[in-house]
Parts: structure tokens; sequence; C-alpha cells
């Protein structure tokens, strides 16, 4: 009975609740879907998207015969406190699939309706958050950031009302369902719950699940596999927060429970990419503490770490734990060494050179006191040549650029700049503007692109959607859609004051 099934409650010594998806009770209409999930991973000819069976399946309408729905119970650290039993209050598991490449992909709804941990929660997600979460993970995966897939998106005409934190307004939206795909959804809130509640069994044959399945480079069978599996977590998710900061991505909501135990980027909610540069962006309105800023980031991937590190030291012997906590100790080189890599990239460096660190530090202090465009300022140093900066007067086309310029030091790291190009080996100036337009983005989902996008979505033109979808697939190559709709011009006025919350 689903409806006994889906009642809400604490649930205890178990990973996971069957629940089945509630099926919307008006029109159900298909806002978009990625094409490359469909096709590369999911087997699917991406013509099946028209079908009403296919609307059925991703709206949680149907299951397909045999599927035993689940919904997976996890708990957190919420703003660095214990939040006890979360769990997917919104989400359900409907299917792993096995594709032609011999891959398992866990299929989830998010948006259906409500579990056995919904809290408080109506088990529904509106669209305007939905299509965040469905242009970014896509926008991600495109940037080459590990990241949590996004197959569909559809919007119901049923209402859901949202809490609007900022303004304290209710307001009337629509419900709406992503289709997502990962190798696996568990994070390290899977983990902390069991070990919270003593559930050690449970907590062994989890992670041993977890390591058979998803590390395979760590033996399964051997005495030290715990402490493998953390070592990779640790560097895995100094990678992971590396790559964000690379690109300016504030995730907005750090907790235990939406880091991945797959370094993989997930739970797309208050996210924001960084515009202006400051290392103190917040992209979540009702983070006040600012724990989740732009530039803690790294900080709390040690503290979730660590909070990870607590759920498994329950089964590691005294020499184990020494051994876990300098893994963990060796966390922040792990992550300067890869934020180093990547920066260099960025700026074009190729070697190591004595000052490089510097030279980066530099850029970026200038950029923060000018509050020039982070993804443009490195977007259009791998556009201008070096005589033209040489020159320092900047063209009117760098617009980002010459915000920067406006600083007095901006000559001094000019000439450091150019100097320690020279000093590339094997190198012209057009291989280096072909290498950094490959790593530097021109186009990623800034909250006005996204604002824009699901206005016109509300009134069910999804045109926009589907424009940014197909401009961000491809977020290295200039594209005249994309310089139409001003995606690399400066933020539109109207948008300065745009704020997302947690309520989604
Ligand atoms: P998040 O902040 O998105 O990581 O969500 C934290 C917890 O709240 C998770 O357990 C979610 O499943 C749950 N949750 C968020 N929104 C809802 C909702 N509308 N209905 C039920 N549960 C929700
Ligand atoms: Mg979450
Ligand atoms: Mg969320």
């Amino acid at each position: 009975d689903p409806v006994k099934e889906n009642y809400v409650r604490k649930v205890e010594n178990c990973i996971f609740s069957i629940a089945f998806p509630t099926p919307f009770k008006s029109r159900v209409r298909l806002v978009a879907v990625s094409k490359d999930v469909l096709e590369d991973i999911l087997d699917l000819d991406v013509s099946v998207s028209e079908t009403d069976d296919f609307i059925q399946l991703v709206s949680g309408g149907k299951i397909v015969f045999g599927s035993v729905p689940l919904t997976h119970r996890y708990g957190g650290h919420q703003f660095g406190v214990w939040a006890d039993q979360l769990g997917d209050g919104r989400a359900h598991l409907i299917g792993i699939y096995m594709n032609r490449q011999g891959e398992k992909w866990e299929l989830q709804l998010k948006g259906s309706g409500k579990t056995p941990y919904s809290r408080n929660g109506d088990g529904r997600a509106v669209l305007r958050s939905s299509v965040r979460e469905f242009l970014c993970s896509e926008a991600m995966h495109a940037l080459g950031i590990p990241t949590s897939r996004a197959a569909s998106l559809v919007v119901s005409d049923d209402e859901v009302w949202r809490d609007q934190f900022y303004s304290g307004n209710i307001t009337k939206e629509r419900g709406a369902v992503v289709l997502r795909v990962a190798k696996s959804w568990f994070r390290i809130g899977s983990l902390e719950i069991l070990a919270h509640y003593g559930e050690l069994d449970l907590l062994r044959t989890l992670l041993d699940f977890i390591i058979q399945e998803h590390f395979p480079l760590v033996d399964v069978k051997g005495p030290n596999r715990y402490l493998d599996f953390f070592s990779t977590v640790v560097s895995e998710t100094a990678q992971l927060i590396a790559l964000w900061m690379s690109v300016g991505f504030a995730h907005g909501v750090c907790n235990t429970d939406n880091f991945s135990l797959l370094s993989i980027t997930i739970d797309y909610g208050p996210f924001g990419f960084m515009e202006a540069y400051n290392p103190d962006f917040v992209s979540n309105t009702s983070d006040d503490e600012k724990r989740y800023k732009i530039g803690n980031q790294a900080n709390i991937g040690m503290f979730n770490l660590n909070k990870l590190l607590q759920a498994l030291n329950l089964l590691l012997d005294p020499n184990q734990k020494q051994l876990a906590a300098q893994i963990l100790d060796g966390y922040p080189d792990l992550y300067y060494t890869r934020f180093r890599k990547l920066f260099k990239a960025k700026l074009g460096f190729l070697g190591e050179e004595e000052g490089d660190d510097e030279l980066i530090a530099f850029l970026l202090h200038l950029m923060g006191e000018t509050e020039a465009d982070f993804t443009m300022t490195f977007r259009q140093l791998s556009e201008i040549t070096e005589s033209q900066l040489l020159e320092l007067n900047i063209p009117q086309q760098f617009w980002a650029l010459k915000t920067v310029s406006k600083h007095e030091l901006f000559p001094t790291w000019v000439s450091q700049y150019l100097l320690r190009l020279k000093s590339n080996m094997n190198d012209s100036d057009s291989e280096r503007r072909e290498r950094m337009t490959t790593v530097n983005p021109r186009y990623v989902l800034k909250n006005w692109m996204a604002e824009s996008a699901i206005q016109k979505a509300e009134r069910n033109d999804f045109s926009e959607v589907r424009l940014l979808q197909q401009v961000l697939r491809h977020p290295f190559q200039k594209c005249s859609m994309a310089e139409k709709a001003g995606y690399a011009s400066p933020t539109p006025s109207w948008a300065k004051d745009l704020r997302v919350s947690c309520s989604s």
C-alpha cells in the first residue's frame, strides 16, 4: 500500500525504504531533455521523449514493470550541526540501468512526492529550481566537472506553495520533476546516520557495497579497505572543490548530506557562479553566517571529510585511526596542488616557475579590488594577444579585462605576466590562446541567464531553457546565438539584485 509506505517517520536499521512516487493530478509538459544523457548513458533515441510513456516514466506517473522504487535513508551535518535523519524527502530511486557499455547508472526522480523522509516538506520541487538543477548539472558536465546528470525536466500544473525567504512572501508555483542520473547517490550522510545510531553491521555492509561497486582500485577484501576508500574520497573531494573554484562555482549548501562519496557535484539548489571576483561571495541568501561562501568551500571540504572520518573510525583499529588522521592531514596539500595546477592552466603557463603562485594571487587581488567578472576576465585573457596586452590599451570588447586594467598595478602585473609567458617552452601566442580557451569557459550559467529562462518557462515558453542548454553544452566555443543573447556580455542591470535561497 503506497499510502502506508509513504507516511513520514523516523526509520531505523535500514538503508532504503520502499516508497512510490506520487503522480501529478494535472497535465504534465516536457520542458527539456538531455540528448547526451538519453543517447550516451541510457541508450535511448532522443525521439522517445515525445512519447506518452516517457512523460509518464519521468514524471513519476508510472513505474517500469518490476521496479521497486526506493528512497534512501541518510543523515547529515547541516550548517555545521548534526541534523539527524534527513533522507530522500522528495526523491525516488526508480531503477539502476546497465547500459551497452556495461556501466550502471542510478535513475532518480526529484520532486516526485512525499516519502518517509519528507519531514515537514511537501515532497515537491518547483519549476524554478528544477530548471536551475537541470541546466547546471549538464553545464557542469560540459565544463569537465564531475557531477550528477539530468536526463529530463517536466512541469505539471499542480500547485506548490513556497515561502520566499528574503521577501517573506508565499507564492504559488508549479510542481516539476527532474530525472537525475548518477553512478551512485550515496553521500557522507549515508554513512553518518548508520554511525550515529551504532548500526555498525549495516555501516560495514554499505561501505563494502560501495567499495565493491565504485572503488575498483580498492581491494574489497583487504584489511585496509576503509583506509584506502577514505584516502580516495579525500583526494577526489580536494580535486572536485579545486575544480569548482576554477570556474567560480559556489555550491551554496555544502552540508555533509550534499557531499557525494563518489566526489561528484550533487544537489543543485542555491548555487551560483561568481561574477565580480570576491572570495566572500555567497550564492545562498539564506546563509546568514556566510559559512558556504566560495572562499570557504575548501575548508568546508575538510570539515565534511572529518565527519566522514568520524563515521569510519567506528570500524578502524587504533593504528588505522592514526593513519586515517594522517590521510586527512594531507588534504590541504592535495587541494592546493590541484588549485595551483588549474589556475596555472587558466593563465596559460607551461612548466613550473618560481613566482607562479604570486602571479595568480596578484591577478586575483586586482580582480577583487576592481570587482572584475571572474569568468570573462580569464576568458578574455585567453582571447587577447600578447601585443594587445603589451600596449595596455585594452579594446572595449574585452570589457572584463578592461575593468581590471583600471587598477594602478595592472601594468606591473602585465609585465610580469608577459615575462612569465616567455619562459613557456615551445609555445607561441596563438598556441597559448588556443590552450587557454579550452580551459576558460566563455559561458557559465549566471543567475540572470537562468532567471530569464525561468520567467519564460513559467509561461510555458521553454525556448530559452533549450537555448541555454545548447549553449552550455559547449561552454568553450563561441556561438553566435549565445552572443546575441548577451551571455558573454556584462550582467544586465535588471538582474543586479537577483537572489537565490534554499526555497526550492
Ligand atoms: P537540501 O537542502 O536540498 O539538501 O535538502 C535537505 C533535506 O530536506 C533532504 O532530506 C531533502 O530531501 C529534504 N527536502 C528538501 N525539500 C523538500 C521538500 N519540498 N519536501 C520534502 N523534503 C524536502
Ligand atoms: Mg540535499
Ligand atoms: Mg536540495
